[in-house]
């Protein structure tokens, strides 16, 4: 059984609203603004671009996240309401999000820590320089010849781009042939990406491919100490080329001593990148038995998955983080039973037609909702130029493996109808 939903009482007394800066299309942005409605804390959304949401909500501020303006903008909005606690939804707005907060002196990370977020061949030099393992990497320059930069490495290996995520862009690579080639493919996805002519748009880490199992790690740092909240184990194999997420399952099936091998690696990778407070996801690979960090972001769970957390004191992830945003903490007690979610791959290109089988997948014991969150019509693009996932089966259950049953039972339900992409016509001619 779930515990009821319980109203976190996170008030601050005073006249003060949450700031919650949001690139556009977040998956969060709905779950954070939901928690702060259910704890009557007004909110307000700072986004980029023509965000949906932000001209539902009044008073939304459009930003550019790149704009130094941006800085002095949400200062200005502090002086007309102040803020009593500051969010950052996903990489790409962490760093503001941090400079915000640690100008109002608020819960926040160093700025430099909060960089690490978004720069994985940053975040992978902190954390080597420390000692925490990480795989062997380096930075290529796409901009010279790749020959000499790729003579002395070992096969299979991974290339990635430095600042984006979901994936997009990660391919692994058994040969030099095979490296050049997703050297390219990558440069034409960061050359769309980034900003013209910086850093990120010319360089990609390569790294050595981990083969062991994956895991997932969600925590909350408060002055520095990580309190655990789940380990997701990721249990289908994920061998690339490219890397869809796909399963998440928790509690994890690993033993207490490997449990406690990856908690210690996640705490020693945040005390080396100095990340102090506020919610971290990690990700990590064994290696034999030995954990191995691939990511640390200084944020919550990736796509919708962070509503598959409900602790046993009934607050849902998004409630832990405005708490600790406003300086406060709430109860947490280990949720009972098992819970997964599968974040349904995008497998074929082409514009999404229908989603057949829903009621079907619904119908499975332990399924306890199931979200297409394209819609039909639109484009569906697979990895590694995609970034987007179909959409996601969530599962209940009272233990890890009948979870993922569920949820393969689920899935095997579903069928997606696409049609193919037709090439643009060039209406002048003929
Ligand atoms: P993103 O930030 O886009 O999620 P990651 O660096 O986390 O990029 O890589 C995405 C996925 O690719 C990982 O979850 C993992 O499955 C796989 N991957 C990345 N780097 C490695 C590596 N060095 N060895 C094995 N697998 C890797
Ligand atoms: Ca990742």
């Amino acid at each position: 059984m779930r515990p009821a939903e319980v109203v976190p009482d996170i008030s601050s007394g005073e006249a003060s609203r949450l700031l919650l800066i949001t690139p556009p299309n977040s998956y969060r942005t709905a779950a954070y603004l939901a928690a702060a409605r259910r704890c009557g804390i007004p909110v307000l959304v700072a986004s980029e671009g023509k965000h949906s949401l932000v001209s539902e909500i009044a008073g939304g501020l459009h930003i550019d996240l790149q704009d130094p303006a941006a800085f002095d903008r949400l200062i200005a909005a502090h002086r007309s309401g102040p803020f009593a606690g500051v969010i950052a939804t996903d990489d790409s707005s962490v760093e503001l999000g941090s400079r915000i907060a640690g100008k109002l002196a608020l819960p926040h990370n160093p700025r430099q820590a909060a960089r690490f977020s978004r720069r994985k061949d940053l975040s992978r030099q902190a954390l080597a320089a420390a000692g925490v393992p990480v795989p062997v990497h380096r930075v290529i320059d796409l901009g010279l010849p790749l020959a000499p930069q790729l003579g002395d490495v070992d096969y299979p290996c991974v290339v990635k781009p430095v600042a984006l995520s979901a994936s997009r862009g990660v391919i692994r690579a058994d040969d030099p042939g095979e490296t050049v080639s997703a050297c390219e493919r990558i440069q034409r996805i960061i050359s769309r990406e980034s900003v013209p002519g910086s850093f990120e748009a010319s360089h990609v880490l390569l790294e050595t491919f981990v083969s062991g199992p994956e895991i997932a790690l969600e925590g909350l740092l408060y002055a520095g100490r990580l309190s655990v909240l789940a380990i997701f184990d990721k249990p289908d194999p994920l061998e690339g080329p490219f890397f869809e997420e796909t399963y998440y399952i928790t509690p994890t099936r690993h033993d207490a001593t490997v449990r406690q091998g990856i908690v210690a690696c996640v705490t020693a990778a945040c005390r080396a990148l100095g990340l102090q407070e506020g919610p971290i996801h990690a990700e990590v690979r064994l290696d034999g038995s030995a954990a191995v960090i691939l990511e640390v972001a200084a944020r919550t769970i990736g796509g919708d998955c962070a509503r598959l957390l409900q602790f046993g004191t009934g607050h849902g992830l998004e409630d832990l983080v405005i708490a600790h945003a406003l300086g406060k903490s709430l109860p947490v007690e280990p949720q009972e039973g098992a819970a997964g979610v599968l974040m349904i791959p995008i497998s074929t290109a082409g514009i999404l037609r229908r989603v057949e089988g829903i009621g079907g997948a619904r119908a499975v014991p332990f399924i306890e909702d199931i979200v297409i969150s394209i819609r039909e019509g639109y484009e569906l693009v697979p990895l590694p130029e995609g970034g987007s996932y179909l959409g996601f089966i969530f599962a209940h259950a009272p233990t890890p493996e009948q979870a993922e049953a569920a949820l393969r039972q689920a899935h095997e339900q579903l069928r997606v109808v696409v049609a193919p992409l037709m090439p643009m016509q060039d209406l002048r001619s003929g």
